[in-house]
């Protein structure tokens, strides 16, 4: 942390356009590695391919976002009496990155691109079972140019390592991604110094379907909407309400989708959908799925392998810890209701509010539900993944602040005001 601070003063203290132009070559260089950081996450944390490769460009596509708004952060001019008031927006200092293992590289990067663009040195603490590319990634830096320690990596566990940035004196904020029950943890010990915190969160989060939806294309859709890195994601859609008078005609629909997918070697570009991290992951998925609870299943690979099928819950209550609990694997639900009230008040029967989707062709209810719905990311008539240039973050327990987007290095600033007398 010392020598990150004493990295970030003189970093603070470069031209604008060269911190820009340093970012600029972190990201050609990661560009350069991309298919290098893809296989490396791919062998780490069983991504298919294809995603992994999206997930290395996304760090390239964040740095570059990032560093078109080093010259661009900008404080105010506000009219007053007397003299002139300016703001600035001032670097925080160190900041703290603790990542989750289910997309190791973007979620660093969240962090990451607009901390350092902002002025601010950062240590990131990845996942226990994902050190990896963020490993890779501080050595890309130093090969970029960025300046020694101010990017710095710090593998372990999270109970020692992450806990270290949360109670260090010199680290000014932490940015948590990860479960609710570690992001309260951290936020409680972030609040004894007053310390910045962004917390993104589990989810829980609802795929909306009403009879006059294009049917055909909202149960195209689904799967891919929950299957996605194995489920273990926390936008997935994995609560599917469909409107009664649809309903039988959208589980014939949805069943072959499900059925369809490709489970199998993340190496294989045509596989949609690998294994689970770990057998802790999988055991946690399959106390979820009992006997009791009618199923549609998908197929997966025998033998080796954190393997487990796409899987749609038909038969449970609202009130199931299949339809309530983050699973965090390839399962949804499908739970049925009559009109629109009934599905916004299920749909915001949650502690979690970060994604949701709705299918319609009716503009007025997409805008009603769009704003019914207590949610921080919504989409409708698709399931639109992350941008990097739109703000994101959660409502309710799903999280705390907002990052990326507009606003994204404003999130690692402190606003000052000064206002200078013209009459001395
Ligand atoms: P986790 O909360 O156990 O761990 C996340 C990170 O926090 C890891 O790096 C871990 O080492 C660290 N950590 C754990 N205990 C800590 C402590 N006491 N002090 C400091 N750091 C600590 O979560 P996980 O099992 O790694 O990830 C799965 C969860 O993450 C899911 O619940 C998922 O919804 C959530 N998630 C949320 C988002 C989002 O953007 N909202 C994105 C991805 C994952
Ligand atoms: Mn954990």
């Amino acid at each position: 942390v010392a020598r990150a601070a004493a990295a970030q003063r003189a970093w603070a203290a470069a031209a604008p356009a060269d911190r820009a132009r340093l970012l600029r070559r972190f990201a050609a260089v990661v560009d350069g590695h991309v298919e290098e950081l893809a296989l490396l996450e791919v062998s780490e944390a069983g991504h298919t391919i294809g995603n992994a490769r999206w997930e290395a460009g996304n760090v390239r596509d964040l740095l570059e976002f990032a560093a078109g708004g080093v010259e661009r952060l900008s404080g105010r001019q506000i009219p007053v009496a007397g003299g002139i008031d300016v703001t600035f927006l001032e670097p925080l200092g160190v900041i703290g990155v603790i990542a989750p293992w289910n997309f190791p590289m973007p979620i660093a990067a969240w962090g990451l691109a607009p901390a350092l663009a902002a002025g601010n040195a950062v240590i990131l603490k990845p996942a226990e079972t994902t050190p990896l590319t963020a490993l890779r990634l501080a050595e890309l830096a130093l090969e970029a140019g960025i300046p020694e320690h101010l990017f710095q990596v710090l593998p372990g566990h999270g109970d020692t390592a992450g806990d270290a940035l949360v109670e260090h004196p010199g680290v000014a904020k932490i940015v948590f991604t990860g479960s609710t029950r570690v992001g309260k943890q951290i936020m409680a010990k972030c609040a004894d110094r007053v310390k910045r915190v962004t917390l993104e969160l589990g989810g829980k989060s609802p795929n909306i379907v009403f009879a006059d939806a294009d049917l055909e294309a909202a149960a195209a859709a689904a799967p891919m909407s929950f299957l996605d890195n194995s489920g273990q994601d926390c936008c997935a859609r994995t609560r599917i309400l469909v409107q009664r008078s649809a309903y039988d005609r959208f589980l014939e629909l949805v069943a072959p989708a499900v059925q369809a997918v490709a489970v199998g070697d993340p190496l294989d570009d045509k596989t949609q959908m690998g294994p689970l991290i770990s057998r802790v992951q999988l055991d946690r998925v399959r106390s979820f799925v009992t006997d009791d609870l009618t199923a549609v299943r998908g197929s997966a690979p025998e033998g080796p392998g954190f393997w487990y099928p796409p899987t749609l819950v038909t038969g449970a209550a609202p009130t199931d810890p299949v339809a309530r609990e983050e699973v965090f694997g390839p399962v949804a639900v499908v739970l049925p209701f009559e009109d629109e009230e009934e599905a916004v008040r299920l749909a915001n029967a949650t502690e979690y509010g970060l994604s949701g989707s709705l299918w319609t062709r009716d503009i007025g209810r997409a805008l009603r539900v769009s704003r019914a719905v207590a949610a921080g990311n919504l989409s409708v008539n698709s399931h639109s993944s992350v941008r990097y240039w739109t703000p994101f973050g959660g409502y309710k327990q799903s999280g705390l602040g907002r990052e990326l987007g507009p606003d994204a290095l404003t999130a690692f600033t402190e606003t000052k005001n000064v206002f200078i007398s013209t009459e001395a």
